[in-house]
């Protein structure tokens, strides 16, 4: 490690080092505090905005799985980053337009923003036309708060029963896509600086899964993401599998993302 005339990356380097060190002793307390196994936890280093040398900085640390929220972004740094291709998993946690399917469904590792049977129709159509692919992992994104700003499919805390069929109808469809692998749900909790107040969304969210579960035995569904910066170990004690981290590991981001 650099002592004197540090370049700007060895500085950054240094401090994802040490986040990255503080924000795993705080995923392995939590997942004890929940008497959950930490390895069944894996962080996610949120990259967007980042260039590529700066994520280069936490695959170097440790972190092999990477978020982002733009397919255009994502295409552009996965090319750019393409000798370390084998060992990354990308993931795409922003929402999904589907004239960017195609590509989507050639890029990610996971998509964890798939919120419309019509969208995951199209992204089953252009993965089974790749040569030599596995089916392609999906998170369907749910809107348990009612926002009215979050993608995903609505849904309450505590849905109608015509609100579940459905959402169950749903889930049946995408499943019986053989190019496409179910593999759980994802979430976004409203922002907040106090993160118990995310605590009944992300339970909400662990509720739904073990409801899909026993509408659709033959789903296993054993991935919930949910959790970011300012609520992952709240998340973890309710259930998450996958917490997607940004601020905590590279600082803030400018406006607007
Ligand atoms: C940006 C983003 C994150 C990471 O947010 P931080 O507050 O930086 O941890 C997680 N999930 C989604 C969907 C995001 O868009």
């Amino acid at each position: 490690m650099c002592r004197e005339n540090c370049t700007f990356i060895e500085i950054l380097r240094s401090v994802i080092i040490q986040n990255i060190r503080a924000i795993t002793e705080q995923i392995i307390a939590a997942a004890h505090h929940a008497n959950r196994n930490p390895s069944d936890i894996t962080l996610i280093a949120v990259t967007k905005t980042h260039p590529p040398d700066v994520i280069m900085q936490a695959v170097a640390a440790g972190l092999h799985h990477l978020g982002e929220n733009r397919v255009q972004e994502a295409d552009e740094k996965i090319t750019a980053l393409a000798a370390e291709r084998a060992r990354l998993r990308w993931h795409l946690i922003g929402h999904l337009q589907s004239n960017k399917a195609k590509r989507a469904a050639h890029l990610f590792d996971m998509i964890h923003s798939l919120d419309s049977v019509a969208l995951a129709e199209r992204l089953n159509r252009h993965r089974a036309a790749l040569e030599a692919v596995p089916p392609l992992p999906v998170l369907l994104q749910v809107n348990i708060s009612g926002e009215d700003t979050k993608e995903g499919f609505a849904m309450r805390p505590d849905p109608t029963s015509a609100r579940l069929d459905a959402f169950v109808q749903a889930v049946a469809a995408i499943a019986a896509l053989p190019a496409l692998d179910v593999q759980g749900l994802m979430t976004i909790a409203p922002y907040s600086d106090e993160p118990e107040q995310a605590r009944p969304v992300f339970a909400a969210l662990r509720t739904l899964r073990d409801q899909l579960r026993q509408h659709c035995p033959n789903l296993a569904l054993p991935h919930l993401s949910m959790g970011m910066t300012n609520d992952f170990t709240v998340a973890i004690e309710e259930g998450a599998t996958f917490v997607r981290v940004g601020r905590a590991i590279f600082g803030e981001r400018p406006p607007l993302h």
